[in-house]
């Protein structure tokens, strides 16, 4: 079994290049380019050193000794959060700006949903000084002003959209719409393992650097490189794609990815694609899309805007289908509940996705012995509004009494 992209651009049935034709040039030379730019050694010079001086990484495995006695094993946590731009994306934006400024592109353009792939492009741009537009539903521009101002005051030029439910679905749309208006110059720096070939597989290798550095910071801190468990929240699955890309073929380590359950899997609020979707094409690719009987895209809902999502990346939809992954859904609740107990037991504020990872935790049994990796994909400033809301502050002080 082959985890990894075929020579064809799927994985499985999944995946593949579904654009229109006037895309069509544009993504050959993107598929014709992309290794051999990730390979160069001057591209990799210019990443990695990128990634220690500018991102701050190797970002650390955090030992959580109170989480880890709670739950019964030895948890750490991959602290993505600590970056530059407080979430994983900045890994991936780096990565595709040099790609696009290698193919002679000058001008970028992104979709986002809660603004942190959307600050991060805006982020890369003010460095490499490139124009840049950024395409957010409106929902979204409402919910996360700070990311709103900070791509502002980066240089960015936000576009909300006010089509569908006016969210991340709709903002790729409209990305979709500018780039088939502006092939020849015009850049698509896709946030996630999403898009057509080669994106998803492009994305995934550009945040494999998460798994390498698991590898190297476990057998210093376990003496062996490779964990029980590995536990990733799943939007489109950047960062699930990066913490599990050098383990895929190691059968000695379980993969769960957490999907958003919203109010629950049947409430018809939800944004759990891997159990709910059946497959479709989304955004140029063969996936699992949340669809009705006519092939119409529903609506998903979460309480997280980056998980807020109707289709998976391709590489899931098949460790999804081929059971190389365990998905769980978890709903709003119980990630508000997940996202105050970190922050109680170790004092970490996380992202409202990366405590969709979290909540995972009380759905699974573990040994005392097992040693689990979890990223922490992203640090909770941007969610402060959403979290600390009159009602959860009042539970947090009954649970404390
Ligand atoms: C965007 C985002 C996600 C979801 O995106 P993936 O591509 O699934 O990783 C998760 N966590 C944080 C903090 C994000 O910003």
């Amino acid at each position: 079994m082959n985890y990894h992209v075929d020579e064809k651009g799927y994985y499985g049935r999944f995946g593949g290049a579904y654009v229109p034709e006037i895309l069509h040039k544009c993504v050959e030379d993107l598929q014709n380019k992309y290794l051999k730019v990730l390979e160069s050694g001057s591209f990799k010079k210019e990443y990695h050193d990128l990634l220690r001086d500018y991102v701050g990484r190797p970002s650390p495995l955090y030992f959580a000794k109170r989480l880890s006695r709670k739950y019964g094993c030895r948890i750490y946590l991959k602290r993505e959060d600590l970056n530059h731009t407080g979430a994983h994306k900045i890994n991936n934006t780096i990565g595709q700006i040099l790609v696009a400024r290698s193919m002679g592109k000058t001008r970028m353009i992104a979709e986002t949903g809660a603004g942190q792939h959307g600050v991060a492009i805006a982020t890369v741009c003010a460095l490499m000084d490139m124009p840049c537009v950024v395409y957010m539903g409106k929902t979204d521009v409402e919910r996360q002003q700070p990311n709103v101002k900070k791509m502002q005051m980066l240089g960015a030029t936000v576009v909300p959209v006010f089509s569908g439910n006016m969210t991340l679905k709709d903002a790729t749309n409209e990305a979709i719409r500018d780039w088939c208006c502006h092939p020849s110059d015009t850049f698509y720096i896709i946030g996630s393992t999403v898009g057509p070939h080669p994106y998803p597989d492009m994305v995934a290798r550009l945040q494999s650097v998460i798994s390498d550095e698991i590898k190297k910071q476990l057998m210093e801190k376990e003496g062996r490189d490779y964990p029980d468990y590995l536990m990733a929240c799943v939007g489109g699955g950047s960062n699930a794609a990066g913490t599990v890309y050098h383990y895929l073929h190691d059968g000695r380590v379980k993969i769960i990815l957490a999907e958003a359950g919203g109010e629950g899997l049947l409430s018809g609020k939800s944004a759990a694609t891997m159990q709910l979707g059946k497959e479709g094409i989304l955004h140029g690719a063969r996936t699992l899309v949340m669809q009705n009987e006519d092939g119409q895209i529903e609506e998903p809902y979460s309480i997280s805007a980056g998980l807020d999502y109707p289709g998976i990346g391709p590489i899931h939809a098949n460790l999804s289908e081929t059971k190389r992954a365990k998905v769980l859904s978890v709903n709003d609740d119980e990630a508000i509940a997940a996202a105050f107990e970190l922050t109680q037991l170790e004092g970490i504020i996380p992202a409202l996705e990366s405590a969709h990872a979290l909540g995972a935790l009380p759905k699974l049994d573990f040994k005392q012995e097992d040693v689990l990796v979890l990223t922490v994909s992203g640090r909770g400033d941007k969610d402060m509004d959403t979290l600390c809301t009159q009602e959860n502050l009042r539970m947090r002080r009954q649970d404390n009494e």
